[in-house]
């Protein structure tokens, strides 16, 4: 069966309850996370009688400035930062969407997909409602909208109609409501401060607040942070948790805990399961920083080869250079690594990647490293075959396009102008992860509800 295109989204959310100056934690909570997106970035602060916002496309620190922040007032806030998709950066994308009904004002931020989104949108726009962008945050604001009732009472509404796999937060003018999907395939965790309550994608937004982490928001849960009342409430019967495994390979810091596991430990048991496999000798092993660095270090103490920095990343590089567009894509690539030829000269190199979906990146690598001198390059990867599209809106790229759909490993090594090429096994992937995880892309088991999302994406 021809699987179709989805949406990328492995964007970054946060939120704060009981700061004294919540824009500015939001500020350095979303700076930890700017790897999940580059393309657009925004904070929206409640200060008890009404909610601002700030937001535009770019780099954190391009976006927002000091100054900006200073007319943030407020002790709630959401923020995001924002990777987008081809032909879905405009503005009207970027997140928190605000809204200003006559029930009162609030702002929402989103991340994950809902997977009914084009049916629920066209029925809301058959009844006459407008939308200015393409976002699941202002489909999720014009349904808080119709429903009657108390804010809980417009999330549960919310919540029944909507599928996927998605995680959102609602800022009003005195609240915070935080929901998580019922699957827990996008991450959420709360952490603590003294001062405050935070909300994060990722646990590495805690440490610069000065939070502990606390625990994760369960499926389904919805936490509701009212100024009398923290509540819990088990909105919707949570599924059997399916964190996607990909937060581990790529998408999550390496300081970060996912589903009880910090992702370096993850990595590195990654890196050791890969090292057992290997029977080519060479002189260095290096790692493509930063996803594969905790995996090539494991790498090259299990196998006895000397690990080295043949590779460097330049971390100083705006959106610019990050557009999603192919050739932008490759520009970037270009730009942020350099390989480094005094190290690399005459050499037998083991290089460790995290994954590989298209393949681009591997053949780009490859032949930077044999630019730079490297006599051999056998490519080792830390993750097994990517052989599936997702459909939880994690990984965009259509099952056609996938480099271990269509071609077999011979085939690959030809393309990508390698020695050698292995991937970690499923087997031992799934002993490195929790037995909890989603392993859909690699192994095409997919959750059962959500497979009604091929029945809507269908061309
Ligand atoms: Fe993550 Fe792959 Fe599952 Fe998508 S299919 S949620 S990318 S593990």
């Amino acid at each position: 069966m021809k699987q179709t295109n989805v949406i990328q989204d492995s964007s970054g959310i946060l939120g704060i309850f009981g700061s004294e100056n919540a824009a500015n934690s939001a500020y350095y909570g979303l700076h930890a996370m700017q790897h999940r997106g580059q393309d657009g970035v925004g904070i929206a602060v409640s200060n008890g009688e009404t909610v601002s916002c700030i937001k535009g496309l770019g780099l954190l620190s391009e976006t927002i400035s000091s100054a900006s922040l200073q007319d943030l007032k407020g002790s709630i806030a959401i923020g995001q930062v924002r990777m987008a998709t081809t032909g879905d950066s405009q503005l009207e994308n970027v997140q928190p969407i605000m809204v200003r009904a006559h029930q009162g004002h609030f702002a929402i931020v989103t991340s994950g997909m809902i997977t009914n989104a084009i049916t629920l949108r066209n029925q809301l726009e058959e009844e006459g409602l407008i939308f200015q962008g393409t976002s699941d945050a202002e489909l999720i604001a014009h349904l808080i909208q119709i429903h009657p009732g108390k804010f809980v009472d417009k999330i549960r509404g919310v919540v029944q109609m909507i599928e996927g796999a998605y995680n959102f937060m609602i800022a009003t003018r005195d609240s915070l409501y935080v929901m998580r999907d019922p699957y827990g395939i996008h991450p959420l965790s709360m952490g603590k401060s003294e001062q405050s309550m935070i909300f994060s994608s990722e646990t590495c937004s805690f440490g610069i607040l000065g939070a502990h982490f606390e625990r994760e928001v369960n499926p389904g849960e919805l936490l509701c942070l009212c100024p009398d009342k923290v509540e819990s409430i088990q909105l919707v019967p949570a599924h059997k948790e399916t964190t996607c495994a990909m937060e581990y390979v790529y998408f999550s810091r390496p300081d970060s805990i996912v589903n009880t596991q910090t992702v370096h430990e993850v990595r590195t048991r990654c890196g050791e399961a890969l090292a057992r496999q290997e029977d080519v000798q060479a002189d260095m092993v290096i790692g493509v920083p930063d996803t594969a660095t905790s995996a090539a270090v494991a790498y090259a103490r299990v196998s006895k080869m000397p690990y080295e920095i043949g590779l460097m990343k330049n971390r100083y590089i705006g959106s610019t250079f990050i557009r999603p567009t192919k050739q932008q894509r490759q520009e970037g690539m270009r730009v942020r690594l350099n390989a480094i030829s005094s190290v690399l000269k005459g050499k037998r190199v083991i290089l460790v990647d995290d994954s590989i979906v298209k393949g681009s990146t591997a053949k780009r690598l490859s032949v930077l490293l044999k630019e730079a001198g490297a006599k051999e390059v056998h490519l080792r990867i830390a993750s097994p075959k990517i052989s599936y599209p997702c459909l939880y809106g994690t990984e965009r790229t259509r099952q056609e396009e996938l480099a271990a759909y269509n071609y077999t490993e011979e085939e690959m090594c030809a393309l990508f102008q390698v020695e050698s090429i292995r991937f970690l096994s499923l087997e031992d992937f799934k002993k490195c992860i929790p037995d909890t995880s989603c392993l859909a892309c690699f192994n095409g088991n997919y959750s059962a509800k959500l497979c009604d999302y091929k029945k809507e994406i269908k061309e």
